[in-house]
């Protein structure tokens, strides 16, 4: 949370202007901001939250058949483009970066694939290159879910100029938020266009419409909270870190638990998860139960893996090193009130008790 005093501040804007959404002030240079925080010149549109970006991405590229897709996400980078008709086939993971596997993407694809949508996990960059080159031969649109990714940079560049658009999550849980929120960056001015007006309705001014447009606005209470908390990105970055140091710091003592992925070459991460790959699923669940029994809210994080969840509408597939790692990762507790102490008493309790090997 920000301080109180400086969203209250910007609320007393609000009153004034009694501007509360469509495009208000705080919107606009919320945009700005974000923009430039980001370091990326594509140009940046607001939603209301990451799933709409996603869905606004997939209709204004007027993408539909087959997407290629991971297994190793949240359950939104295979709904939304469901939601929007299209049929996600699994491509199995990298069991080292826990994102995508080029060689996978490759085989999945079919003369009915569209698109390819990536997410860059835990805001570990996908292999980049070598999906922009897949993506270059077969003539597909390369999507960027990149809910996690906030503030990463990779071979000298925001990971959002990737790909030809990218989506981030600015929900509560994400490391920069706006309460509910999200927005999308694209190289394609056409798609950037379709977004401005199909995230309010398609309007053209009061009475004509650009086209069928749905409302995925974020009004200016959100985008005052976004203000707020992208004031303070720097201290929340550099508390991250600090907390993840100290984890990894003692995770080599504990048997059986390392830190789940490794993170591609020459990147800035932004330090948004701590995610723990145990040896076993059974060494998982002990440890989640011991936190839990301690206090520590935890998160599997992604389990199951999305070709298990049977969602209605998505390929056949089996994804066994996706399965296999969805079942060992445990996600530890990060957040900007968490002390240096707490990750201390967090990773005792991911210790099995000593008694366990007398
Ligand atoms: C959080 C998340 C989303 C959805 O974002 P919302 O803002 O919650 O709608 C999509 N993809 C991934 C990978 C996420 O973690």
């Amino acid at each position: 949370m920000p301080p109180l005093d400086d969203y209250v501040r910007l609320l007393e804007g609000i009153w004034e202007r009694r501007h509360l959404t469509n495009g208000g002030p705080l919107m606009v240079e919320f945009e700005g901001l974000l923009k430039k925080a980001s370091g990326s010149d594509r140009p940046l549109h607001c939603v209301a939250n990451g799933g709409l970006a996603l869905q606004l991405t997939i209709k204004a590229m007027g993408l539909g058949g087959e997407v290629v897709t991971t297994p190793y996400s949240y359950v939104a980078t295979t709904s939304c483009p469901l939601w929007e008709g299209l049929t996600p086939v699994f491509a199995d993971i990298d069991a080292s970066t826990l994102n995508i596997d080029p060689a996978a993407v490759e085989a999945a694809i079919t003369p009915q694939t569209e698109a390819v949508l990536a997410t860059h996990v835990f805001g570990n960059p996908c292999d980049v290159a070598a999906l922009e080159a897949i993506c270059e031969r077969h003539g597909l649109a390369l999507i960027y879910d990149a809910a996690h990714a906030f503030g990463v940079r990779h071979a000298g560049r925001s990971i959002l100029d990737y790909g030809d658009a990218s989506i981030v999550s600015l929900h509560a849980t994400k490391v920069i938020h706006s309460v509910e929120g999200g927005f999308v960056t694209t190289r394609d001015p056409a798609a950037a266009g379709r977004i401005e007006w199909m995230r309010r309705f398609g309007h053209n001014g009061q009475e004509a419409y650009h086209g069928v447009g749905i409302n995925a606005k974020m009004s200016e209470l959100h985008a005052a909270m976004g203000i707020c908390l992208l004031r303070q990105a720097d201290a929340v970055f550099e508390s991250r870190k600090a907390l993840i140091a100290r984890y990894l710091k003692g995770l080599p003592e504990i048997d059986g638990a390392r830190f789940a992925f490794d993170l591609a070459a020459d990147t800035e991460w932004n330090h948004c998860y701590f995610p723990v790959r145990f040896e076993t699923e059974e060494q998982l669940l002990a440890a989640m139960t011991r936190l839990d029994a301690a206090g520590f809210g935890t998160r599997r994080y992604f389990h199951p893996s999305l070709d298990q969840c049977g969602l209605e509408g998505s390929a056949e597939a089996s994804c066994p090193v996706a399965r296999d790692v969805a079942a060992r990762i445990l996600c530890l507790p990060l957040s900007t009130r968490l002390e240096l102490e707490h990750v201390d008493r967090i990773l005792d309790a991911v210790h099995p008790p000593r008694s366990a090997h007398a």
